[in-house]
């Protein structure tokens, strides 16, 4: 999974389209990831009145906005000088 716990990211489509917000949990078994504040439903709960339920998000519709160009950008990995992996930015570069 591309997407990581604390990426921003904006929702591509559905409901809350346009919106940037935090991963909140990534479910990499599932491939699902949560987005703070986004996708959540009210449910009707026997004894605890109405409660907000949050469901998790399809990867494929968020696309990973950059920290350092604040750009949305698709994620490529590297290999650094010591071998280890690095996501990048394809827009500016950086490692993010
Ligand atoms: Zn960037």
């Amino acid at each position: 999974m591309k997407i990581k716990l604390n990426d921003s990211v904006k929702i591509l489509s559905g409901n809350n389209k346009g919106k940037v917000a935090k991963v909140t949990k990534v479910l990499s078994t599932k491939g699902k990831i949560y987005v703070d504040g986004i996708n959540i439903y009210k449910k009707n709960v026997k004894g605890q009145g109405i409660v907000d339920i949050q469901k998790p998000l399809n990867p494929s519709i968020v696309a990973v906005v950059c920290p350092k160009c604040g750009k949305t950008t698709r994620v490529a990995y590297t290999i650094n000088d010591k071998g280890f992996k690095e996501r990048i930015c394809r827009k500016c570069k950086d490692v993010i």
